[in-house]
């Protein structure tokens, strides 16, 4: 069905005054209205050739009304009728409204009478695919979870005729599938390590919670995020991590972690625990300390942890490394070993029990990253650097919108935020599978003409 929208704009400009910014800023400033009105007339045609092809049976053949004019039967009002002919019943007494990424719609809507039933329903509402109560569309509830995330929801409100409440973001968060993105299967053949990791959030009334994400880093350094999670035990994360991961895949891979209770053994069938080679000397420090030893009593022995563990891997392709550009990096892990056993003697000794046993437990977890390269060349993340700036990005921005979190909204909109930060095509892919478009609709500029207004 083809047909034409004819626009008239009516403009006066005064000679030798305007300029093209004044040109250009009121142009801006109609667009929207602009679209609104078109959308209104559009939806008003559909209206009109649906109603018309369901109450003209005689002209139009059934085929011609498949898919259109689907109602739940009058006395039955769980079961679809299969009346397909109407009696137009005029416009409902009030118009439907509609938010839009235009602004908020008014329109009128036909309501027809199902020549079987009796039933009164209005068959527009089907033929858009939005239920009787959506005050929505899809576009416009991606443009308010996106400015949402950006932090700039308060501009997108304030500058437009967009009325969205605090409360009804809220909604459009907890009623939103992202969930389904955080489910497909990954492959672990993409990356050199996984980090997990925990940090406070501020919750209803004043409530501490725990935020976790689990992260995969590529090869090529890259963040992928695997999940992120409120208030939940670790063990059901890592069910939750397992299940998506392909299995069968037998691949180099680190798991970094921050010497969080309950990490220890996590994704440990898959993966091979790292300490977080930054954290892990530092928290020698506090082991020490409850061994009665202050700051600068302990510095030392922290110095020497850090500079056993910090190795530099040599640069270059692993393949083409000759065994003898390898060999200073095994030597040097086996000396580091040894004296990291030494200082452990050494704490036993003296007295230090938190000192020997808290380097004792991260002793065998410290060179992971070093085992890996010389067994397979793998260049594994050590530290967790990566996962904090991930954590920063998302404390930044749920903070910055001040109101109580649910759990179910701090899980959902922290998917939400690492998707569109970190896999930018899946979260465009994510919304186009929400809109839903397939190419029934086209509208193109047929022509635009200026013609002298009769009014000059
Ligand atoms: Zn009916």
């Amino acid at each position: 069905m083809e047909q034409e929208i004819i626009i008239a704009l009516r403009f006066k400009l005064a000679i030798g005054e305007v300029n093209l910014n004044e040109i250009v800023f009121q142009l801006k400033e109609i667009r929207d209205p602009l679209m609104l009105q078109i959308l209104k007339r559009i939806l008003t045609a559909y209206d009109d050739l649906i109603c018309e092809r369901l109450s003209q049976t005689g002209i139009y053949p059934s085929k011609t009304r498949r898919g259109l004019g689907r109602h739940f039967r009058k006395d039955e009002p769980e079961r679809f009728c299969r009346g397909r002919k109407v009696r137009k019943r005029g416009y409902r007494s009030h118009p439907r409204h509609l938010s839009t990424v235009f602004g908020k719609l008014k329109f009128p809507i036909r309501v027809v009478e199902c020549s079987r039933c009796g039933a009164f329903y209005s068959p527009l509402l089907s033929a858009l695919q939005i239920g009787a109560y959506a005050r929505k569309e899809t576009n416009f509830e991606q443009e308010v979870i996106e400015a949402v995330i950006d932090t700039n929801y308060r501009r997108l409100i304030n500058g437009r005729s967009i009325d969205i409440s605090v409360g009804g973001i809220h909604n459009l968060v907890v009623g939103s599938d992202v969930d389904r993105v955080y489910q497909t299967p990954v492959s672990l053949e993409q990356f050199s390590g996984i980090m997990a990791d925990g940090t406070g959030l501020k919750q209803y009334r004043g409530q501490k919670g725990e935020l976790r994400a689990v992260i995969g880093v590529t090869t090529s350094g890259r963040v992928e995020p695997l999940g992120t999670f409120t208030n939940t035990d670790w063990s059901i994360i890592e069910q939750q991590i397992k299940e998506r991961l392909k299995q069968n895949e037998r691949h180099p891979l680190s798991f970094v972690y921050d010497g969080e209770p309950g990490l220890d053994q996590f994704l440990a069938d898959v993966a091979q625990s790292q300490r977080c080679t930054w954290h892990g000397p530092r928290g020698l420090y506090h082991a020490l300390w409850q061994d009665g030893l202050k700051k600068k009593d302990s510095q030392p022995a922290i110095d020497q942890v850090k500079h056993l563990i910090g190795i530099e891997l040599p640069e270059g392709d692993f393949e083409i490394l000759k065994e003898e550009d390898k060999e200073p990096v095994k030597t040097r892990y086996q000396a580091s070993k040894e004296q990291i056993q030494a200082l452990i003697e050494t704490f036993r000794e003296k007295g230090y029990t938190h000192g020997a046993s808290y380097l004792e437990n991260i002793s065998d977890r410290l060179f992971t990253h070093i085992e890996m390269w010389l067994q397979s060349g793998v260049i594994a993340p050590k530290t967790i650097s990566l996962l904090e700036r991930v954590f920063r990005e998302i404390g930044r921005r749920l903070k910055r919108i001040a109101w109580g979190w649910s759990d179910k909204v701090a899980t959902k909109l922290s998917k939400m935020i690492l998707l569109k930060q970190y896999s930018r095509t899946q979260w465009e892919e994510y919304w186009k599978q929400k809109l839903d478009i397939k190419g029934y609709f086209q509208i193109e500029i047929a022509s635009v003409n200026l013609s002298p207004c009769k009014h000059f």
